[in-house]
């Protein structure tokens, strides 16, 4: 019953500034972490912390970051058997600047993401299997997503697309093999042509992206909650009320959970619900990957959700 995720994995080099710097300036900053990051591994991670087993397709670089990934993965139960250690490639990182107002300025160099390739759909395949439910994001080529989702839908699992980053070319032909799209407001508008940032407009945009061939989109609209319409359904769930600290990765813990809900046999309507508590609980948390709940977290604010309760 295990979520597979095939996507990208970087680790996230950030560095603590009183503001950030100009064109040519040196700049001392005072605070510096690495994180493990990238939608794919986020993904897995959301999942994995909620006691659903996950599966990481993708590939890191043969240098030290590649390890430290590995290790980060395991760390929180995510198998890593379908990762290879690409001897070519550097790790995909990103570079994050945050000033004390908050404000970042990242670059994102995709190293090993971006030469995920047909070879590694090749492993896909091969653990498709024993998985319940199939997670992509677009931090790895395109092209391999395609190939990716097809495989996905030959074996009969429900394929999830998160379609972020944001990007307006997206082929026609990706959209009938995916059972359930999640674009946030930005990512809707950027698909649709037009503005998306409430739930009549995301209602107008998850038609369109029905009419493209997806079978249910899912349209996450932050601090408001999430759209969902699907052949036989069409409901929103308002945000779970928290403190929003940083909303970082909040998409992310949204689209591990509803896959690991949808892996555990729950209704679509739940495993939204789902994917909104986790959103919340990682918006009030600070980080990406140490922000997404465990499951004991996560059981308890369910429950102390009365009018959520399912
Ligand atoms: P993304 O990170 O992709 O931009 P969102 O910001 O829309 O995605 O967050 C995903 C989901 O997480 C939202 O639909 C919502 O359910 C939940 N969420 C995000 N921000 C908040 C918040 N400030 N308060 C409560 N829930 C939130």
């Amino acid at each position: 019953m295990s979520v597979i995720v095939f996507g990208s994995i970087n680790l996230d080099l950030v560095a603590k500034t009183p503001r950030l710097p100009m064109a040519g300036e040196t700049l001392a900053g005072n605070h510096f972490l690495t994180a493990g990051g990238g939608k794919g591994a986020n993904q897995a991670v959301a999942a994995a912390r909620l006691g659903v087993p996950a599966q990481m397709v993708g590939r890191v670089g043969s240098d030290s970051f590649g390890q430290e990934l590995l290790a980060g993965l395991q760390a929180v139960g995510v198998d890593t058997a379908g990762v290879l250690i690409d001897l070519d490639a550097h790790s995909g990182i990103a570079m994050i600047a945050v000033d004390d107002a908050g404000e970042n300025s990242i670059i994102i160099v995709a190293g090993a993401n971006g030469r995920v390739k047909i070879s590694d759909v090749g492993r896909l395949i091969k653990l498709l299997p024993s998985a319940k439910v199939l997670l992509l994001q677009l931090e790895i080529p395109l092209t391999t997503v395609l190939l990716a989702a097809a495989a996905g839908q030959n074996a009969g699992i429900p394929v999830i697309l998160d379609p972020a980053p944001a990007r307006p070319d997206i082929p026609d032909g990706l959209y009938p093999l995916i059972d359930i799209i999640t674009p946030n407001e930005i990512e809707a508008a950027q698909l649709v042509g037009f503005p998306v940032n409430d739930p009549e407009t995301a209602a107008k945009a998850a038609d369109e992206l029905r009419s493209r061939g997806a079978g249910t989109a899912i349209v996450k609209l932050g601090a408001q909650g999430v759209f969902c319409a699907s052949a036989a359904e069409s409901f929103f769930v308002p945000a779970f009320p928290v403190e929003a600290v940083d909303t970082v990765a909040a998409g992310d813990a949204f689209n591990g959970a509803l896959a690991a809900a949808l892996a555990t046999g729950l209704s679509l309507h739940q495993a939204v619900i789902w994917g909104a508590a986790a959103g919340a609980l990682c918006a009030s948390k600070a980080g990406a990957q140490p922000s997404m709940p465990d499951r004991q977290t996560f059981d308890a604010f369910l429950q102390e959700q009365t009018h959520f309760k399912i």
